[in-house]
């Protein structure tokens, strides 16, 4: 048997229905905020990630999923999406006309890691990213929009780490400093020792418990920012306090990419292990002119949807609850009476199955059973004679017979009346 890769799993149903109600969730906030969605293509040039994210990141260095293709030019499987959707504002002009330009999108990125638990090698993010305004207000509207999407998913406990990386005159005045810093340390990990000198900020990411404890006496980026950048933090923070945003500087947060300028920040969870981050973001103002670009502020975030699910209440407002009707039909005229109901049920917007196989009344309700039917209609010879089903409504088992002319009209009721019902239930708190 042929099996999946290592690190990339099928999703499969039910899961999949809480998948659509996170997707959903999200698509909604983004509208609220005027972000409107990108599709972009799996495949990029190798050289796209490698100038955007940086040589001396592990994502260059060793996650990559690249490969020649057959005019031998190196692409890359994309390891995250940033990159890609300024290649393509760039390419697509969406940057001019001035003003504020909001993106989302969604869908799989691939990086080559050591599977785990929280980390695939197809895995999945939600990414938002707004360009053309450098004013601290979008910085923080961004972190709210994120905050938003994961307070209506019911993400019960959870941290924002947040800190300021400056601009690149802080970054130059900064490194020197880390760097003078790190040279008179031992015992850093290969990949560090080799960093401190090509590039200090990426130990400040090293995930080595033995890295961390070494970096504890290091300099901090804070005491480093001219005064634009530390007043533009100041007023990041200031927004978040006034609307209630309980979060925590975190002088040492680097994030994983080279591009990140001023603000980046992290959202952690409870219950994922080391893989604790759910979601990563921040300010990338030197992105564009890097890629060719003119001068483009931006700043944005992922939500790695594989980990948000797993620390996601098993909420019953994402279960599949869509009204369900079941035809059980015996004998080969009543299954040919059946088969058309069950299209002309449809076309009333009412989900409807049958069985096809010619199997026993009891095996037939059982299947209806599991598929979790409200509603059942038995079709046998005697019903046909009559002209007439039996219709058994399976919350109550209550059983009547209804004329074939009118069960149409009769289920569309029924499932009116259950949402309405729905709905007055759903204005309660669901239970925890
Ligand atoms: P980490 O420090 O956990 O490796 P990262 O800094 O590499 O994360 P980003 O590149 O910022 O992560 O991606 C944003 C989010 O995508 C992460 O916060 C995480 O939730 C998710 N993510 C990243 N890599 C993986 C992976 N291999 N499998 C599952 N989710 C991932
Ligand atoms: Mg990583």
């Amino acid at each position: 048997m042929i099996k999946a890769i290592r690190g990339m799993r099928d999703l499969l149903p039910p899961e999949t229905a809480r998948w659509q109600w996170v997707e959903q969730v999200a698509r909604e906030v983004f509208v609220l905020y005027g972000y409107r969605e990108i599709r972009l293509p799996l495949l990029e040039r190798t050289e796209l990630f490698a100038r955007s994210i940086g040589a001396d990141t592990d994502i260059v260095g060793k996650e990559m999923y690249s490969f020649t293709d057959r005019k031998g030019e190196s692409l890359t499987l994309r390891p995250e999406a940033t990159a890609s959707v300024l290649r393509a504002v760039l390419e697509n002009g969406l940057d001019k006309g001035g003003g504020v330009k909001k993106l989302y999108t969604l869908g799989p990125m691939f990086r080559y890691e050591r599977p785990q638990k929280g980390r695939y090698r197809q895995f999945y993010q939600i990414n938002c990213e707004a360009y053309g305004v450098e004013a601290p207000e979008l910085d923080a509207e961004v972190i709210l929009l994120l905050l938003n999407i994961l307070k209506r998913l019911q993400l019960g406990e959870m941290r924002l780490l947040i800190n300021s990386l400056g601009c690149p005159e802080c970054q130059v005045k900064f490194k020197a400093a880390l760097g003078l810093f790190l040279i008179s340390r031992e015992g850093l990990c290969e990949d560090c020792q080799r960093r401190r000198t090509t590039n200090p900020l990426r130990v400040l990411d090293c995930k080595s418990v033995h890295c961390k404890e070494i970096l504890k006496d290091a300099p901090v980026i804070r005491d480093y920012l001219c005064a634009d950048c530390a007043a533009h933090f100041a007023r990041v923070l200031e927004l978040l306090s006034r609307f209630g945003v309980a979060y925590e500087e975190q002088p040492r947060l680097v994030r994983g990419l080279d591009y990140y300028t001023r603000t980046a920040f992290e959202v952690v969870a409870p219950g994922l292990g080391a893989q604790d981050a759910v979601a990563g973001g921040g300010r990338y103002n030197g992105l564009s002119q890097e890629l060719g670009g003119p001068v483009l502020p931006a700043v944005g975030f992922a939500i790695g949807e594989d980990r948000l699910l797993e620390v996601l209440p098993r909420d019953p407002l994402c279960q599949d609850r869509e009204f369900k009707v079941f035809l059980a039909a015996l004998g080969g005229a009543a299954r040919d009476r059946a088969f058309a109901l069950l299209q002309e049920l449809r076309q009333h917007d009412i989900a409807a199955e049958m069985d096809l196989e010619g199997r026993s009344l009891k095996a037939q309700m059982s299947v209806a059973d599991r598929l979790r039917a409200d509603c059942v209609i038995i079709i046998g010879e005697k019903e046909l004679t009559d002209n007439k089903a039996q219709v058994r409504d399976m919350t109550d088992a209550h059983q009547q017979s209804i004329s074939f002319a009118g069960i149409v009209d009769h289920l569309v009721m029924v499932k009116e009346r259950r949402a309405n019902v729905e709905e007055i239930l759903n204005q309660t708190p669901a239970p925890r």
